[in-house]
């Protein structure tokens, strides 16, 4: 037995995250100028954190549901302005269906993508993510066997929730699994406390003081994924021979 389950961050270890939000939000709100032009003042202003506060008050659950928290948002907004319920929440969904148009619109990091196609041919790879990307939307089914986000599992990163419905959806023990991400704490905290090997992918070189877990190893350009994976495989490959 040796290393079978890489399971992958997405948001800013695969793809720069806040470019394509922001971007997506250039282009929602574009869609309400043009679709609803009287709740932009009302999106674009103060109002619309304290519509956030308010849903977020009510629906706690919905921090780990990111699609469905901002369609109610936009919904909410629309009603405020003077719609009426069933036009108001159609209207959301339309503008959310644009927003995540958007937000399926990335750019990868250098090597994502050859690296993601290496290292399918020998492990089984996952998708897990804390936001509400959909790696089938973006073609990455052909890598990922398959993924969660948190609305799935009602849980954000680092709660060991995800990474526990990863290993038993593999079959996989911890050891035997390793996660990649970007996020010292909701990835390597999170994955190393379930029991996972993981990979820090530090591509700013940061240089920390102080880390909640350690990583296993980390690396600073996607391309050395293979090789710092395959040390780990071996190692265990190793210390399983008597
Ligand atoms: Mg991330």
């Amino acid at each position: 037995m040796s290393l079978r389950l890489v399971t992958f961050d997405l948001d800013n270890t695969l793809w720069d995250v806040d470019t394509v939000i922001r971007r997506a939000e250039q282009t929602l709100r574009s869609w309400l100028r043009e679709n609803v032009p009287e709740v932009v003042a009302l999106y674009e202003g103060e109002g619309i954190a304290h519509i956030r506060r308010q849903v977020m008050a009510e629906h706690p659950e919905l921090l780990h549901d990111l699609s469905r928290l901002r369609t109610e948002i936009i919904r909410r907004a629309i009603e405020a302005t003077g719609r009426s319920g069933p036009e108001s929440r159609a209207l959301a969904h339309q503008a959310f269906d644009v927003f995540y148009e958007g937000r399926h619109q990335v750019h990868y990091f250098e090597h994502a993508l050859e690296v993601l196609e290496e290292l399918a041919g020998s492990y089984t790879l996952a998708a897990l993510t804390n936001g509400n990307a959909d790696f089938k939307r973006l073609g990455l089914d052909r890598f990922f066997s398959f993924g969660y986000c948190s609305a799935d599992v009602g849980a954000s990163k680092p709660a060991p929730d995800m990474f526990q419905a990863a290993l038993k959806q593999a079959g996989v023990e911890p050891h035997l699994a390793l996660h990649v991400g970007d996020h010292l704490h909701d990835d390597i905290h999170g994955a190393g406390s379930v029991g996972m090997h993981t990979v820090w992918v530090n591509l700013a070189e940061e240089e920390p003081e102080e880390m909640p877990t350690e990583p296993t190893t980390s690396v600073t350009s996607l391309d050395q994924l293979p090789d710092e994976i395959d040390t780990i495989r071996r190692g265990l490959a190793a210390a399983r021979k008597p």
